[in-house]
């Protein structure tokens, strides 16, 4: 059996895991354990991921991509109004209405799922590079909040990386399996995720064997973002009042601010205090404006109040979904970069009058469930029943807008439910079947899945008609409607396409162009390591230079700043080889320098002897 690996895909950073000799592996990226999930396109066309997408985010924010994740399958207004503030590229509506990411240097619009395909392969990248062989399988965590489309677009852009998934699981299952793992006794846990930009809270109850999710709830629009938006804007109102000047109007400085924010947050998350400071910040009248700051803990926790009430009524709803009092509870598990902030730990043990337990490794434990079932599938480890539910409530509109439910939330998966409706006007021989998710009771406050048309019905007054409409969700979570008219059994079988996924045809294309982009995308990248690397060795010269304070013989001298120009002209153009090459004289003739000066350095003390 080929090898399965975990990949948990977050709105701020990712990560990739496999299971072997029966202990999970995290595997250490060129950026450490969680890669920042942000892809960036170059000035000449190069796709970036990570630290490289984010560095060249600083002076190219419109071709750059943050929290794709809050993205994937969602309508282009809802997109908007939920807050992409750190997404600073132009969100447009996609044929379907879907959020398209319009990209200038490419002169394009790209699907969410394209862009996540970034982030997907270079996560296979790095696994293949680590494994020494190829990777084809994976099994992807999700929100256990992620509604259809959401998964659906997942899937998409899996598809689009050349990945084939396994199966796609709640990060909060992914979370109880590797805290269950090789444990005996029956529990009961509240899992707390709250990461970049989601927060997740499920009940589950893990036994020898089994996982089941029992409750699932949350808000797909909070996460430590929203906290850093707090600080960032506090700054902003901060500067206007000060200097006049709107930094929100300026991106690279807004990118700057909104970095400075983060990391105060997280310094505030063990100090008392924090200090920020972002000199040359903008340019007045007057001369260079420059930012100095000092917020302390209590401020911030004072600014987050709205922000901690919006932790309350997913763990209530949870809690009574389950049927449980906080007190049944054994273990409240906090996961999720953010969880690390004093004030959510201590919100939510009030919340749950329990004390909260942070696992070993916080960040990897969605991860290393992923990865544990991945073995499971490729038969490297026991297998654990996973049981999931239904997020939200599926259902359709019918007579005077309003929802009728066929699967609610909260019923276990797979499952399949079956309704039989009738025409609502004599005569039809054809009916729009509206599918809906969501726990309003008009059709229109809730999501609209997809709109499922059902036509050779026989002509017969209203009422009579027999249409039978069956929802089936998978064991990923993927919902199928099929419609059928049962008197005649003329009718057709129709499968839903969710409004806001891609069509299969546009998936396919997408491969083909990720296939075509990959020979190139490889041919920049090692163009742009090419770059970094002189540039780093020209830095290094110059130091030596200046060091070397004009001390270095006249013919070494020249010929190192014949060198020195060479590169700086080759890194100009995109012939990686000659910088390559280049680089490496420069390098050799930083080192005779270097030893030049050290040769200075020891001169004295050798004449003292
Ligand atoms: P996701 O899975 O959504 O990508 P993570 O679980 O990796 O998110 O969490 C990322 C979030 O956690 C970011 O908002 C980050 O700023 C925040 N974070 C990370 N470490 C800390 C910390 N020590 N204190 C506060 N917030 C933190
Ligand atoms: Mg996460």
């Amino acid at each position: 059996m080929g090898r399965v690996v975990g990949i948990d895909l977050g709105t701020t950073s990712s990560a990739i895991a496999v299971v072997r000799g029966g202990e999970v592996i995290v595997i250490t990226t060129s950026e450490g354990k969680r890669l920042p999930s942000v892809v960036g396109f170059g000035r000449n066309g190069e796709r970036l991921t990570g630290r490289a997408a984010i560095e060249q985010g600083a002076t190219n924010p419109e071709n750059t991509v943050y929290g794709v994740k809050r993205l994937l399958g969602r309508p282009a207004g809802d997109a908007e109004a939920g807050g992409t503030s750190t997404s600073f590229s132009s969100l447009r509506s996609g044929p379907r209405g879907d959020a398209r990411v319009y990209i200038p240097v490419a002169g394009k619009l790209f699907s969410p799922p394209e862009i996540a395909a970034h982030i997907l392969s270079r996560l296979r990248d790095e696994a293949e590079a680590y494994l020494g062989e190829a990777v084809r399988e994976v099994v992807i965590s999700v929100p256990a909040y992620f509604g259809e489309p959401q998964r659906q677009a997942l899937k998409n852009a899996a598809t689009i990386a050349g990945l084939t998934v396994r199966q796609i699981i709640n990060e909060p299952t992914a979370v109880a399996l590797s805290y269950g793992s090789g444990q005996s006794h029956t529990s009961t846990v509240m899992v707390v995720d709250l990461g970049g930009g989601s927060y997740d809270v499920s009940i589950l109850d893990i036994r020898e064997g089994q996982i089941t999710v029992r409750a699932t709830s949350g808000d797909t629009h909070l996460g430590g973002t929203e906290w850093d938006s707090l600080i960032a804007g506090w700054i902003a109102a901060t500067f206007l009042r000060r200097y006049g000047i709107d930094l929100r109007r300026q991106p690279t400085a807004w990118q700057r601010v909104y970095e400075a924010a983060e990391d105060a947050k997280i310094a505030l998350s063990t100090d008392e205090e924090t200090v920020i400071d972002l000199p040359f910040l903008a340019a007045s009248a007057d001369g260079p404006r420059h930012l100095h700051l000092t917020l302390t803990r209590r401020q911030f926790e004072q600014m987050a109040a709205s922000l901690l009430e919006r932790l309350a009524a997913p763990v209530e709803s949870v809690l009574a979904d389950a049927g449980l009092a906080p007190s049944a509870l054994d273990a409240v598990l906090l996961v999720g970069g953010a969880t690390r902030m004093p004030m959510v730990r201590r919100q939510i043990e009030m919340l749950t009058g329990q004390t909260a337990e942070i696992p070993p490794q916080p960040d990897q434990a969605v991860v290393a469930g992923a990865a544990l079932q991945a073995g499971a599938l490729a038969g490297e480890v026991e297998e654990v029943r996973l049981r999931d539910v239904t997020p939200l409530t599926l259902g359709l509109e019918t007579v005077g807008g309003m929802m009728s439910p066929l699967i609610p939330r909260n019923t276990p998966v797979p499952v399949s439910r079956s309704q039989v409706f009738s025409t609502a006007e004599d005569g039809a021989t054809a009916v729009e079947i509206c599918v809906l998710q969501g726990e309003r009771p008009m059709a229109a406050d809730n999501e609209t899945l997809g709109i499922l048309r059902l036509e050779g019905i026989p002509a017969a007054p209203r009422g009579i008609p027999q249409i039978e409409v069956t929802f089936t969700i998978d064991e990923n979570g993927l919902l199928r409607v099929a419609a059928r008219e049962l008197l005649s059994g003329a009718g057709q079988t129709v499968f839903l396409a969710a409004t806001t996924s891609l069509t299969a045809q546009e998936v396919r294309q997408m491969v083909q162009e990720a296939e075509r982009c990959a020979a190139q995308d490889l041919v920049q990248r090692n163009l742009v390591e090419a770059r970094t690397a002189a540039r780093q060795v020209l830095y290094l010269v110059e130091r030596n230079l200046q060091r070397a304070n004009g001390e270095i013989p006249p013919p070494l001298a020249e010929r190192v700043m014949r060198q020195v120009r060479a590169l700086q002209q080759a890194l100009a153009g995109p012939d990686a080889t000659r910088i390559r090459h280049l680089t490496a004289e420069v390098q050799q003739a930083s080192s005779a320098i270097s030893s030049l000066i050290l040769l200075e350095h020891t001169r004295p003390s050798e004449r003292e002897q």
